[in-house]
Formats: C-alpha cells, structure tokens, sequence
C-alpha cells in the first residue's frame, strides 16, 4: 500500500546520517578495539551531559541497566521494590533478578504514570527502594518521589528506558534519584543499531561499583572485587549512539509537535480518552489513546494500511512469573491493558501522516459511538 503508514522505520534513521554512520563504523574498524575504549568513554561523557549527571556507565542492555543499577544501590534478597503495575515486564524481571520482591504500584488517577501518593500508599516496612517508570516518555513525578525517598532512607531508580530527552522541574527526567537506568534498545528515542543500555548518577562511589559490576567485577583485568557479570556497551554501538544523539533534540521536538497536532485533531472524539501527558515534559516515546473498542478500531486502522501497537496487553502481574503480586479483583492496570492502543508517532513520519491517522480514528470512532 503506497500510503501506507508505518509504527516505525529504523531504516530511515540509518539513511537519515547514513555518511556519519559509516565514518563512525569505519573509525572503530580502523581502531582495532571492540570493547571499553574511546568511543564508549566519550559517549558516556555526552550522554552523562546530556542527563545533567555526572556519570554515565554504558551497559549491554536496558534490563542489565535496571538490574546492575539495583544490585550496586544495594537492593537483594528479600527487600521489597515497588514499581509500576503498568510498565513493561522487563522493570519486573529486573526486581526479580537480584532475589527481591516486586510489589505494584496502581498509576496515578487519570494518567498512566505514578506518583508520590501512591507510592506512599503501597510502601511498607520493608520497602527497601522505589523503581518508577517514566512510561511512554512521560516523567513519573521525579522530584516528588525522590524528595520522599532521599527523606525516608529509600533507595530511588528510575527507569528512563522510553524518557531520553523528558523534562521536569527544569531538568533533565534522568537528572532525579540516585540513579536512572536507559535502553538503547533499536526503538527507544536513542536507538542503537542493537541492543545496549546506560546508567546515569551522581555519586561516585555508585558509578564505581557499577563499573566494576559491567566488567567481571572489576574496572581492571584480573582484579576482582564484587562478583561482577559481563555486560558491556560495545564500541561500535557506542559510535553509531553518538550520531543519533546528536539528532535526539531534533527527532524529541518532531515527536511533541506530532503530540500536540494528533491532541488538536482528536480532542473531543466520541468514546476515546487521549493523553494527558504535559507535551513539553513528555518526550512522546509513544502517544497512547483509550477506548473501549480498542480491539475493533486497531484492525480498522490496519485495514488502511495504518499500523498501531498495543503496550502492553498484560500486567506484569498477570504473567506466569509474577503471577502471585497481583490483586484478584480487576485493576486499573487491567483495565488500561484491555483499552491502550498506540498511534504512530516518530521522526519518519509527515504531518500530513499523522493528519491522515487522525482523520483515520476520529471516522472509526464515530461510526463505533
Ligand atoms: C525497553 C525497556 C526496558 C528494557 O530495555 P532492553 O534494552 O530491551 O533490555 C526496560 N524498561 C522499559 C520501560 C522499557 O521500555
């Protein structure tokens, strides 16, 4: 279908800085080293900038990023983590990981972030840290929770996977807590050409641990001071990571002016609930409608050839691993997973495709109302 809209185009943010990709390629090719070089130290200095921290530790993915983050901040076996009820499971899979107890936390009333209220409901004595989502690329009440946990002696980490380039109180999303955790992941607002992740902090002894943790347990070889894993930020995706930062700006204010056109050209459209996302504090990793007809308005949209996903069809909490945190009765975040649809958004789309997709919804919706 020539008019077809697609989710994403990756290839098109090859072709976008394709001669800068290939130099980067062909200077690591000529430099002869793969792993923990000059690429990944002068990535990690741009990217800990970018944050407004003053570290950033390059790691193999974004759940490596949640887990490694976790285990230097000290969180382990038998510590109980809240984290989002609504979020990918991979923020679960990282709690688990390191032998503590996830225990869920319902998204604020009206958004489908959390906030400092109910976090403050779902803590317990034994809450040992606090692990918000700035989902689909809205901040999670930054400063909120991390006032509250740097008060209450709670560890605090943020999971930015979808927030690269977010804003709140005048700072980077990444720049609150004790530490933010990032995907590199292909599809996130700072994809590389695979798979790699970072944690960004300020404190140096944080940093540290976290660099031996990467690297067998040390920053040197044959040194060894904590039973470390492999999971390293390679060289060349270091390289090509620092050419798409160089556009991320650039691509973050294509997807807020697709936000707010798509906000403008739904407002008032029967039976669909849009996102009540702050368009300059979200940076639109994803622009996420409701409706009850979700399943119904998703097949019409692909039968004209406009492609949409849902994240994510299931709790965390109704997956076989975690299947004994979850409340028995029907959630909000049940509910949100039966109703969530994502509408393309991204740097390779047009206006006119997001005017075409909105027409294309605001048409369904009517004639389903
Ligand atoms: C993508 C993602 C992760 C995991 O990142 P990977 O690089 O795929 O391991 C973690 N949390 C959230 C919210 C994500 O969207």
């Amino acid at each position: 279908m020539s008019d077809a809209v697609p989710f994403a185009d990756l290839g098109a943010l090859y072709r976008e800085d394709a001669p800068a990709y290939d130099a980067a390629y062909q200077r690591v090719m000529d430099s002869g080293r793969w792993i923990l070089g000059a690429e990944l130290t002068a990535f990690e200095a741009e990217w800990a900038a970018a944050c407004g921290r003053r570290h950033a530790i390059g790691v193999g993915n974004g759940l490596d990023a949640l887990v490694l983050a976790l285990r230097a901040l000290g969180v382990g076996a038998g510590d109980e983590v809240l984290v989002p009820a609504h979020t990918f499971i991979a923020t679960w899979l990282a709690v688990a990981q390191v032998g503590a107890v996830p225990r869920a936390v319902e998204p604020a009333p009206g958004r489908m972030v959390i906030g400092l209220p109910q976090v403050q409901a779902a803590a317990t004595p034994r809450t040992r840290a606090v692990l918000p989502v700035h989902l689909y690329g809205e901040p999670a009440d930054p400063q909120g929770i991390a006032a509250w946990c740097a008060q209450q002696g709670i560890a605090c980490l943020f999971d930015a996977a979808q927030a690269q380039g977010a804003q709140h109180g005048g700072r980077d999303a990444s720049a609150w807590g004790d530490a933010a955790s990032h995907s590199f992941y292909p599809g996130k607002n700072l994809g590389a050409f695979g798979d790699a992740g970072a944690v960004v902090c300020d404190d140096d002894a944080l940093a540290t641990r976290l660099r031996q943790l990467r690297n067998y347990g040390g920053e040197r070889k044959y040194e060894h001071a904590v039973a470390g894993v492999n999971s390293r930020l390679d060289e060349l995706q270091a390289a090509f990571l620092r050419v798409r930062l160089a556009r991320l700006a650039q691509h973050n204010a294509a997807r807020r002016a697709q936000a707010a056109q798509y906000s403008a050209l739904l407002a008032g459209t029967p039976g669909l609930t849009l996102p009540s996302a702050d368009v300059p504090a979200s940076c639109w990793h994803l622009y996420v409608v409701q409706t009850a007809q979700r399943d119904t308005l998703a097949r019409r949209l692909a039968e004209q050839g406009i492609a949409t996903l849902v994240h994510y069809p299931k709790p965390a909490y109704r997956c076989a691993p975690f299947a004994a945190h979850g409340p028995a009765a029907r959630s909000e975040t049940d509910r949100l997973c039966d109703e969530v649809l994502s509408l393309p958004i991204g740097p390779h789309l047009s206006a006119d495709q997001v005017a075409r997709v909105a027409s294309a919804v605001s048409a369904v919706s009517a004639a389903l109302a």
